[in-house]
């Protein structure tokens, strides 16, 4: 058995090469993302693994069949970019990685709201001019306060977990009620009443059409005055605009955000001394009570890991067996 795996940074490739000398099956790793272009570089091998935000193309599954391959493994959970027609009609496996680490999201996430409640961005820019005095800014302690947790998926649970650790209170929301929070008398019925509780708000729930600018102009005007809020999710939860008028008029105190809703040609690029042309990050960006990652929230070695042996698990699996643990059904 030989399995190709495309778009492999670095940082991949000890992983792979660690799963390579385990299993005793070849894994040739390409640098270049998947095309039309490299796809016979997979000519004699049985299974391809790739990652990438770029479409793939019909004519890539078209050549796979032709090669007699048909174990087509991602290393990440979106298939948007996978035409599924094309996989059913080459009779082509599809699967991808649905949980890599919920834990790395959620400690980010617990991490930033810590350096929120505790001004680390104020001391430092103080300090950084010689100034070493405490006020103006003193700090919040998290377990004096109430955490409304929207999303009680892999995720929303992990952060959970942490947020309880430090002895804060947990109100909680999901259209889907998890049976453990719910004996523990977790939820709320709506989102409402979850604003009008939370002193921070942390989003866990997935890009749906429906969540579109889920916390708007008219979710901000419920919540409390100095709410915190945490998008570790996806940009598009959040009406940015709407959240630049909540921390103007002091609505929201502060904000951790991973995500931003126009991110694509933003975030993982080197910059260097040119400005980023859009005002509204720029607003979000400069301010001290505003702490922005570059989505970087699953990067740990524990999620990039198992982003790339689950993947050629269930690779190899599809190319013994026929099926794989993580399959995406294409209907
Ligand atoms: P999950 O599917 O386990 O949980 C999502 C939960 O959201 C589900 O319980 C679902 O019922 C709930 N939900 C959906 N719409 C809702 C709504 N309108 N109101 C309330 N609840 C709603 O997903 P997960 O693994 O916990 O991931 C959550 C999100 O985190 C993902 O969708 C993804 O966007 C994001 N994510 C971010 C990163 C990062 O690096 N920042 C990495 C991985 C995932």
């Amino acid at each position: 058995m030989k399995i190709i795996a495309y778009g492999i940074r670095d940082d991949e490739l000890p992983y792979l090469k660690e799963w390579e000398e385990k299993n005793k099956i070849e894994v040739k790793a390409v640098q270049d993302l998947l095309t039309t272009d490299n796809i016979d570089l997979a000519k004699g091998f049985d299974g391809v693994v790739a990652y990438q935000q770029k479409p793939y193309s019909d004519g890539i599954f078209e050549k796979m069949n032709e090669y007699g391959i048909h174990a087509f493994s991602l290393r990440n959970v979106g298939v948007d970019n996978v035409p599924f027609e094309t996989l059913r009609k080459f009779n082509i496996n599809l699967s991808n990685v649905p949980a890599y680490s919920p834990s790395a999201i959620a400690e980010l996430s617990v991490t930033q709201l810590m350096a929120l409640l505790r001004r680390i961005p104020e001391f430092e820019s103080k300090m950084k001019s010689g100034d070493f005095r405490w006020a103006p800014d003193i700090a919040l302690e998290l377990n004096q306060m109430t955490v409304g947790v929207i999303g009680t998926g892999r995720i929303g649970r992990a952060a959970m977990s942490l947020f309880k650790g430090f002895g804060a209170k947990l109100v909680c929301y999901d259209v889907f009620r998890n049976l453990e929070i719910e004996k523990e008398g977790l939820y709320v019925d709506t989102l409402e009443e979850l604003y009008k509780q939370a002193d921070v708000i942390t989003l866990h729930v997935p890009a749906l059409k429906d969540n579109y600018h889920m916390l708007n102009d008219e979710a901000f005007s419920q919540m409390k005055d100095g709410v915190f809020i945490l998008n570790y999710s996806r940009g598009m939860l959040i009406d940015s605009e709407s959240l630049i008028k909540a921390l103007d008029s002091g609505k929201v105190a502060g904000a951790g955000l991973d995500t931003y809703e126009n991110e694509v040609g933003i975030f993982d690029i080197d910059h260097g001394s040119q400005a980023i042309d859009d005002p509204i990050f720029n607003n979000l960006y400069n301010r001290e009570n505003v702490m922005i990652t570059p989505h970087s929230a699953f990067y740990t070695k524990t999620a990039v890991k198992n982003m790339v042996q689950i993947a050629l698990d269930n690779n190899k699996s599809f190319i013994e067996k026929g099926t794989a643990e993580n399959l995406v059904s294409l209907d």
